[in-house]
């Protein structure tokens, strides 16, 4: 057992070693974390971040997993999940407060029954809100910044509890700059007061349009971020790449910026097939995919030479 192990089981913690995180993943693909620590609640996670893990360790956040792409053999670090305690949806006013483990499409429909808007956007998005407070998600012409008004986190490396306001966090398309050491534990919205039947059909469609638009099965969305000016999905789809596939990976038939991974699939298959995909759009159009997908554990970076 590693001193970090020790000393995080001595805080109180339980700690598993060798975790599988596939089942933690929307692409249900992938190896194990060497240490994964489930974090029930706020004092759980003030007590871990006393043992400053980050200071010795790689860390992970695991959200709900649609945004991450785990390679097959693993994640040799701590990889934490924040539990039920951070789940707590509160709304006073036009100010709503939501715990980092609260899925997106939750606090949507929460806002909308309180007669609020500017949250609709999140009700197809399948992420907790520390994952797209990291990732500053978005969609349907809005993101996490358009309403954010503060963060609560801890920092890994020295154990200090932060409020952050958002402009603090370099918030841009896709992007904050949140340090993978750094867990978001609660995040602060203020909506507009709106009207409740507007935003019930405005929910309704976004949910629709999803269903008609997006394929299900194993995927993390968007694999790559659209480049400027371009949509990296047209882009993947003129090259013909629909349905190219490599082992248990394969591009959607429906959305060329999907993968789709098969059932007991490789993480190592989609991520080839990524280099694959980048290469051919490289070839055909010059230009260069970016991944949206959070590449963890793998030892080559996809697009690379
Ligand atoms: C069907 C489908 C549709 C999608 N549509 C969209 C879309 O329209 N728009 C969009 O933006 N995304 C979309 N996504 C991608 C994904 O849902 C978002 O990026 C989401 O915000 C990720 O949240 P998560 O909790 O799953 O984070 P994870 O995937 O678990 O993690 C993503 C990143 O955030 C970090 N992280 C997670 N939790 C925390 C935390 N508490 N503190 C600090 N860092 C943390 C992780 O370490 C990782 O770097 C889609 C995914 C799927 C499967």
């Amino acid at each position: 057992m590693s001193d970090m192990l020790r000393t995080i089981e001595s805080a109180g913690l339980t700690a598993v070693e060798n975790f599988s995180l596939a089942p933690l993943t929307t692409y249900r693909v992938g190896g194990a974390a060497r240490v994964f620590v489930d974090v029930e609640g706020p004092a759980q996670l003030t007590l871990l971040g006393e043992c400053r893990p980050a200071a010795e360790m790689e860390v992970l956040v695991v959200g709900n997993g649609s945004n991450l792409l785990v390679s097959d053999a693993g994640f040799d670090g701590l990889a934490i999940r924040l539990g039920a305690g951070f789940s707590a949806v509160s709304v006073l006013h036009k100010t709503v407060t939501a715990g980092s483990s609260a899925l997106l499409p939750v606090v949507a429909r929460r806002t909308v029954a309180e007669s609020l808007t500017g949250f609709e956007w999140a009700v197809g998005v399948p992420g907790t809100v520390g994952g797209a407070v990291r990732m500053n998600a978005g969609g349907h012409g809005s993101d996490i910044s358009a309403t954010l008004s503060a963060i609560r986190a801890v920092d890994l490396r020295t154990g200090e509890n932060l409020t952050m306001a958002p402009n603090e966090l370099d918030l841009g398309y896709r992007h904050s700059n949140i340090a993978s050491t750094t867990v978001v534990s609660e995040a602060e919205f203020q909506l507009r007061r709106g009207n409740r039947q507007a935003g019930e059909a405005e929910l309704s469609e976004i949910v629709r349009w999803r269903r008609e638009n997006q394929p299900g099965g194993a995927n993390a969305g968007s694999v790559f971020a659209n480049p400027a000016g371009a949509s990296a999905g047209q882009l993947i789809d003129a090259a013909g790449c629909k349905g190219l596939r490599v082992g248990t990976a394969s591009v959607s038939d429906k959305h060329a910026n999907f993968i789709q991974a098969d059932t007991n699939g490789s993480a190592d298959d989609v991520h080839e097939l990524m280099d694959r995909v980048i290469g051919i759009v490289q070839e055909q159009f010059g230009v260069q995919l970016r991944p949206e997908t959070r590449l963890v554990g793998f030892r080559n970076p996809v697009g690379g030479p």
